[in-house]
This record gives C-alpha cells, structure tokens and sequence, in this order.
C-alpha cells in the first residue's frame, strides 16, 4: 500500500516549494495538482474558451488530454495534448484563468481520476486546494498549510522578479486576495481546511524552518508509516 500526505492551502503559502523538499526528504514523489488546472486554463485561453461553465468548456475537455510526467532530473512536468506546458502556466495571467477554470465542475471531475492514479501507485505529497477535503480523503497525514496574505504576496513578487518578470508587489498581493476569495468561495471543492489537518502557518517561518516544521509533522501524524 503506498502512503499519500495531502497539502492543501491558499496561493502562494509555499506549498510547492515546500512539499517538494519534504518529498525529497522523506524519497517520495512530488505532485503539483495546480499545474493541471494552470494547464486546462491554458487550454482555454487558447482556443479563446470563456473559463465558465458551459457546453464550450465540455467541448473542450474532450478536445484534450493533460498528462503528469517527470523529465530526467525528476521534476514534474505537464503536457497539453502531448506539448511541454510546464513553464508556459506560469505567469499571473494563468495563475488568474487556472483560479477561474477550478470553479468549473467539469474541469474538476476531468482531473479527478489523474489525480487519484497518481496517489495509487507511489508514495506522494500531493498538493493542492482540495487534496485532503476531496480526492484523497484518506490520506495519511493532512497538512493545512497557510501565512498571511502579505507574507504570501511578498513571496511571489520575488520568485516573479528573480525570473526577469516586470511585476507590481501590489498587483500580487491583489491577485493572491482575489485567488483566496474565488478559492474559498466557489461551490465546488472549496479551499478549506480537512477537519483532520493540521494547521502549518508559515508567516513568521523561513523556507527551511517551513520544510523542517512539515517533515515534523509528517513524521509525529503518519503512526510510524514514515
Ligand atoms: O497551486 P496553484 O497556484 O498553482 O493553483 C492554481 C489555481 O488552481 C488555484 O488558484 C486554484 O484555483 C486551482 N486549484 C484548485 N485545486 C487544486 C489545485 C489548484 O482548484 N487542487
């Protein structure tokens, strides 16, 4: 049986970077489920597909096909129809159609399946919004992990900026409030902590202090599995 650690939380809380070294840490796998909807976000804005609910995104989902892999360093990568997308969703303007395409229902239950697939085969920390509430409610351990909206924003701008990005701190720290309020307030798998998750706050906490805080916590809930 293989063991699945679910990290959910708002924009920007350091989930991936985060999960990605205690996956390292503990020699599990790593998956990002934002980048599936970054890429069904793409998708649409492609084809020029309003990311509302509608015949045009069905039409859509049966037009594609978006993949997990892993290139040869073992980072995760994303295919769109067979296409490498992974640095293509990262900009704020997929960030915004991926926060908008996630209220879709359809979307959600297109990616359902990939998502628990991938939980069935390996040891995984999966991250995401709804890790914990939804697709894998049985997970291991459950690991809310959260920091002010501030704190969150600061932190992108200077992932953005570092990356040659000509950003604003305060368009991000508007774009991360309006991400939580559509996350948090859609009808359909909203962003909110598992009744059995543990709260991680991560807002007066460096990155390695934050890495070392969730290994603890995998390590103290997972009755000995880890
Ligand atoms: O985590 P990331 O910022 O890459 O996610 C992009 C968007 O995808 C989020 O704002 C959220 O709306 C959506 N998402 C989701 N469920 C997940 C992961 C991401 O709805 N499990």
């Amino acid at each position: 049986m293989s063991i699945a650690i679910a990290i959910d939380g708002p924009a920007g809380a350091g989930k991936s970077t985060i999960s990605k070294s205690a996956a390292k840490r503990l020699g599990f796998i790593y998956i990002d489920t934002g980048a599936l909807y970054r890429t069904v976000g793409l998708a649409a804005s492609r084809a020029g597909v309003e990311p509302v609910e509608g015949e045009a995104v069905d039409k859509l989902l049966e037009s594609i096909t978006v993949e997990l892999a892993f290139n040869d360093k073992g980072e995760q990568i994303v295919l769109l129809n067979g296409e490498d997308v992974s640095g293509l969703i990262r900009t704020p303007e997929a960030s915004m159609m991926a926060s908008k395409i996630s209220a879709v229902p359809a979307v959600r239950a297109f990616l359902l399946d990939l998502q628990r697939d991938m939980a069935k085969k390996d040891n995984v920390i999966m991250d995401g919004r709804d890790i914990g509430t939804v697709i894998l409610p049985d997970a291991e351990v459950k690991i809310f992990l959260t920091a002010s909206p501030e704190a969150r924003a600061e932190r992108r701008y200077k992932e953005l900026v570092e990356k040659g990005m000509d950003v604003k701190y305060e368009d991000i720290l508007e774009d991360v409030k309006t991400r939580d309020y559509n996350d948090s307030h859609r009808a359909i798998a909203p962003l909110k902590q598992a009744d059995d998750a543990v709260l991680a706050d991560t807002t007066e906490i460096d990155l390695e202090g934050s890495i070392d805080l969730i290994v603890k916590i995998i390590k103290e809930n997972s009755n000995g599995a880890v």
